[in-house]
């Protein structure tokens, strides 16, 4: 972010713009809606911008600008659509302290004005740093139709009322009593009865949550999916949205974060592989604690919850503390895996049974049935299978599988650094430690990527 977003306190300071063109006319049409003094610097105003002046609006000062014009300015637009007439109006409002914008000239510029969808109080700005204003023009015509006109009504009513809504405990019971207003209550008082509703509407609302009994906490233990965002599902979104603790796994990506609220507490339970780690009862403890204490918690896992994620032991301490759950689920690392390269799970006529299965186990490398593995068309996901890839290619070759069954390692699955890398059993190790890992990956065994043309590719540079 090389530009960071604020709301800037201009009522009663000054804005200077010098021009009085175009440029200058739709940059005045924006600043009318602020409590700032407007000063408007041209020797040639349009007629308009004169008839503003009249009117009271804002200062004309219908001269060239000067030393001594900006000071004191809080903001300052240069707004001449002439290159070097901006560049020294700038250089006198830069030294006069002003925070200085050139129309259209982004690397000039100290700040940048957003694109604004105004529901006063309600103001929400859309920034593209320059890169795309033709996407936030799109941005902010999407939101104008869906954010009603009443907005501004309930949200300046529903300040005056924030007093009162104090006797209220901070945290849910608060956020529920404003959820219910703004979408529900309010705008229907506003329709039917107009703007004199709103009040008496807030205050039964408020005698209503006052008698309501203390919400009991909830566990949602949901599947992240294995890192794009897009692929959480609506539900799992939905719980994300709504909760005031997330407790998380290492393996979360900082982008599915993102999209809980500011309020909510973030706790990073980091379980990924053999790393340092929040132990397992400790991790218990906590969920129970938080929904112990009226929370909605949201117990946020890689990909499936009920995929080597150690989901019974965390159901197990819920059902013992009496604490209501319920489990979402997420795509797992396999299923997206598996479509990064094309591929399906089972196939009609090749496999018609697949396995998730496990490098590492509580006991150290797991075993399994190799004989089983060993034969022709199988097909298996291993899941925690990078330090443990020389144990399973030699207890598969022991076994008797071929060496040349296709074998597909997928790194950082559905996120932008997600890298295929497709080899043969027999040279399974050493492509593992030649390809130097650091995000989590994916073995299948017995899967090559559909398109021949990654797995030359991949084979030639990491065998
Ligand atoms: N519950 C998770 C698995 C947890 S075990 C799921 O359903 O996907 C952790 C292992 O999952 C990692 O060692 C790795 O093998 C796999 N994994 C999880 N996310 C992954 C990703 N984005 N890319 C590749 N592998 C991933």
């Amino acid at each position: 972010m090389q530009h960071f977003p604020i709301f800037l306190a201009v009522a009663g300071q000054t804005i200077v713009l010098s021009g009085g063109g175009d440029a200058a006319m739709a940059k005045l049409r924006l600043l009318f809606k602020t409590e700032a003094k407007l000063v408007v610097i041209t020797p040639s105003p349009n007629p308009e911008i004169t008839r503003w002046a009249a009117q009271g609006k804002l200062s004309l000062i219908a001269r060239t600008m000067q030393s001594g014009d900006a000071v004191g300015a809080a903001l300052f637009y240069g707004a001449n659509e002439d290159d070097a007439e901006d560049a020294r109006v700038a250089a006198i409002a830069t030294t006069e302290g002003a925070l200085v914008n050139i129309v259209d000239n982004l690397a000039d510029s100290q700040f940048i004005t957003p694109a604004i969808v105004d529901r006063d109080p309600v103001t929400v700005a859309i920034g593209t740093e320059g890169a795309a204003p033709v996407l936030a023009r799109a941005i902010k015509a999407d939101l104008e139709t869906r954010l009603p006109q009443s907005l501004g009504t309930l949200a300046r009513i529903g300040k005056t009322f924030r007093h009162a809504v104090d006797v209220l405990p901070l945290g849910r019971k608060r956020r529920d009593f404003w959820a219910s207003f703004y979408f529900g209550s309010g705008p229907k008082a506003l329709e039917e009865n107009g703007a004199a509703a709103i009040i008496p509407t807030l205050e039964t609302l408020l005698d209503q949550q006052i008698m309501a009994s203390d919400v009991a906490g909830h566990v949602d233990l949901v599947g992240a999916g294995p890192g794009d965002p897009e692929l959480l599902t609506l539900k799992a979104r939905n719980a994300i949205d709504k909760a005031d603790v997330v407790i998380h796994d290492r393996l979360v990506t900082s982008e599915i974060l993102e999209l809980a609220r500011r309020e909510a507490i973030i706790i990073d339970a980091g379980k990924e592989g053999f790393g340092p780690s929040m132990d397992q009862s400790h991790i218990d403890a906590l969920i129970v604690e938080h929904a112990q204490n009226g929370h909605q918690v949201v117990r946020l896992k890689a990909g499936d919850p009920t995929v080597f994620g150690r989901l019974d032991e965390e159901i197990a301490a819920l059902e013992t503390a009496d604490i209501s759950y319920s489990i979402i689920p997420g795509i797992t690392a396999a299923s997206a895996a598996v479509a990064s390269i094309g591929q399906s799970l089972t196939k009609r006529g090749r496999n018609s049974a697949v396995r998730l299965i496990t490098g590492h186990d509580t006991k150290g490398y797991a075993d399994h049935d190799w004989a089983a593995l060993a034969a022709p068309g199988e097909v298996a996901a291993i899941y925690m299978g990078k330090k443990s890839a020389r144990f399973i290619q030699g207890r598969l070759l022991m076994h008797g599988a071929d060496i040349a069954t296709p074998v597909t390692i997928i790194e950082n699955v559905s996120r932008t650094d997600q890298r295929i890398i497709a080899t043969t059993l027999g040279a399974l190790e050493p492509t593992m430690s030649n390809a130097n890992l650091t995000g989590p990956a994916i073995t299948f065994y017995g899967l090559a990527p559909r398109d021949a043309a990654t797995q030359s590719l991949s084979l030639k540079e990491f065998a």
